[in-house]
């Protein structure tokens, strides 16, 4: 068994002394799979880093125990520590590409770690790397032995770092967020392969994860993290079905999906509190619903038998349990709806066979230049005060048809076809017509921080945009404008004097937001604008998008890999793959009755809560 018994790591950062572990406790066994889930900054990382002994210079166990199988880890010199990561303890890292070293050959790198883990040499080494690679389906593996990283795709990579770290024959294997940056089809098809090699092996494997969806399909048992601490630990059908924490609550509540259209998510306000102060009370006690006053005074601890454990004083034994119902819940006032056309109103955009290619080299003795055709004569309509959701794995053109549309490849690549916005056609738009339409569509990408300028206060970030598209306006009727749209987004006018890195992810999103909305555009295009989000940022951010639809009539083409999100919030779907639309309809057709060979596969590999 491997375990951890009250483990404390501290960090010594600027800001002071952080506790990122404050007292944490697991065990995992040969053949369960343990899932450790939290939103960033909980600790859960840290908790895989300090298991495996690799802190970073500026931390530090401060207390606490971690056994394998009896004998103390913490105790060990480096030397046997080394024979243990890698040996009996396994780890895969999130980000494949930079786990894997680039100057050496895939098969250089496995015959490494199998010759320092197993007593095989020369040819039996080599056959078992090219053995693991098959195993972990990596076509032509006695080819692909001598192939370096960067001729691998992301999923290939995940496999071969898989594959490298089993074939160690390790124990118990820590793998912190695997499938995260990969597609689902490839995350399918590596949780398959893990599932199947711990049937196979016996291997205990430490989950850690923020996805719930991949635990509800995987795991045995769950620990929830909240700054720092386990909040509650519990079998995983247990945890899903019946969660008793007000945070696990919140957080599946907070969860977008089809049963929960046209109702606001259950957002959790505030934020999770630095890790630098001394708390005396509930770390949750500032967000929670149910907070009583002695829950500002009395630190909770775990409790309940063993495997099925909560941190809350309402719910140790006599107390009075969460009986009145989350108090301050986020509440989203349900604005008056906007006028939205009928279902025989001309639509707000129609794009019409839009073709999408970018010139990829010139060659040096004249000829054509290579072009790779990133989109491919798709077609497809906005309605107005409608949500189209355009999905499809990484590379399929979904985000070069949004930046098209928005008009942000005029100068990169050469673009086909029509976009119809009123009846008028964006890509043969010029000078002032040309103005008012990039007012008319606007767009929000993934990542807020680089997406806003880091020298600009909020209040010129949103007056750029407003002055440029919008040049007859005044500085005051801008100023009172700007003010209007920062409380619409949720945030206080004192926000406006701010600078980008003092606001939190999902605070940056609503500038990201407000700046969109401040020139009163028809269309908006969200690229992906919660992925980079912690589920309770996604609920208040999602929730925004609906209430400010509803309220202003304003069209999304929402482009997002998140199955979960487009059955909470899209009208119609069109699934794109390798630069086509191979399927489009209404958002229940096309989710719930696909037709498309390729839709049914994408929408197969989508891990599902119901699985738990
Ligand atoms: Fe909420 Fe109090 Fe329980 Fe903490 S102890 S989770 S504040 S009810």
């Amino acid at each position: 068994m491997l375990k951890l018994d009250a483990l404390q790591v501290e960090l010594d950062a600027e800001a002071g002394i952080v506790r990122a572990i404050d007292g944490l406790a697991l065990a995992i066994r040969r053949g369960e799979t343990f899932a450790l889930v939290g939103e960033s900054g909980c600790g859960k990382s840290m908790t895989a880093l300090a298991l495996m002994r690799l802190l970073p210079d500026s931390g530090a166990v401060t207390a606490g125990d971690i056994t394998l199988d009896g004998t103390d880890l913490l105790g060990l010199p480096e030397s046997a520590m080394r024979a243990v990561r890698g040996g009996r303890i396994g780890m895969i890292f999130q980000e494949p590409g930079t786990s894997l070293n680039p100057v050496l050959t895939v098969g250089r790198q496995m015959l490494e770690t199998i010759e320092a883990h197993t007593p095989l040499r020369g040819a039996a080494a080599r056959a078992k790397a090219i053995d693991w690679l098959k195993r972990v389906g990596i076509p032509e593996p006695e080819r692909r032995f001598d192939d370096y990283p960067f001729r691998m795709s992301g999923g290939q990579k995940q496999r071969v770092m898989i594959a490298m770290t089993l074939a160690a024959e390790p124990d118990y294997l820590v793998a912190d967020e695997p499938t995260t940056a990969l597609d689902v089809t490839i995350q399918k098809q590596i949780l398959d392969l893990l599932r199947d090699l711990q049937h196979e092996q016996g291997l205990g494997l430490l989950l850690i994860t923020h996805d719930l969806a991949v635990v509800a399909g995987m795991a045995q048992q769950v620990a929830l993290m909240y700054a720092g601490q386990i909040i509650e630990v519990a079998p995983a059908d247990q945890f899903f079905a019946r969660p008793q924490h007000p945070y696990a609550q919140a957080l599946l509540r907070a969860l977008p999906d089809a049963g929960r259209r046209g109702q606001p998510l259950a957002a959790i306000a505030g934020t999770v509190p630095p890790l630098t102060q001394e708390f005396i009370g509930c770390r949750f006690a500032p967000r929670c619903g149910y907070a009583q006053p002695t829950c500002h005074a009395t630190r909770p601890e775990l409790h309940g038998p063993a495997g099925r454990q909560v941190r809350c004083l309402l719910l140790q034994d006599g107390g009075p349990g969460l009986v009145d119902g989350p108090t301050d819940d986020a509440v989203v006032a349900q604005a008056p709806a906007a006028a939205t056309p009928g279902p025989d109103a001309p639509p707000l955009l129609q794009v019409t066979g839009l073709s999408v290619s970018f010139v990829l080299r010139k060659p040096l003795l004249g000829g054509q230049p290579a072009r790779f055709d990133a989109v491919k004569g798709v077609s497809f309509k906005v309605q107005a005060g409608q949500t189209l959701a355009l999905v499809g794995e990484s590379g399929c053109g979904k985000t070069t048809t949004g930046k098209a549309i928005v008009q942000l490849l005029r100068h990169q690549a050469r673009i086909e076809g029509q976009a119809l916005l009123d009846g008028s056609n964006l890509f043969e738009l010029e000078g002032a017509a040309l103005r008012d339409a990039r007012r008319a569509v606007q767009i929000i990408f993934q990542d807020p921080f680089a997406s806003l300028n880091p020298r600009m206060r909020m209040a010129e970030i949103l007056d750029e945009g407003l002055a440029a598209l919008q040049p007859q306006t005044t500085p005051d009727e801008r100023r009172a404008r700007i003010e209007r749209i920062t409380e619409q987004v949720g945030l206080r006018r004192e926000a406006l004097q701010r600078w980008p890195h003092e606001f939190s992810g999902g605070q940056r999103q609503r500038i990201a937001i407000a700046r969109a909305l401040a020139v009163s555009p028809k269309l908006i295009v969200c690229d992906e604008p919660t992925s980079a989000l912690d589920v309770s940022v996604q609920a208040q951010i999602l929730n925004l998008l609906r209430e400010l639809q509803r309220e202003l009539g304003v069209s999304f083409l929402f482009i997002t890999h998140n199955i979960a999100v487009v059955e909470y919030i899209a009208d119609a779907v069109a699934v794109m793959r390798a630069g086509r639309i191979v399927e489009q309809g209404a958002c229940a057709d096309v989710l719930y009755r696909p037709v498309d060979d390729y839709t049914r596969t994408l929408l197969a590999a989508v891990p599902r809560m119901q699985g738990a």
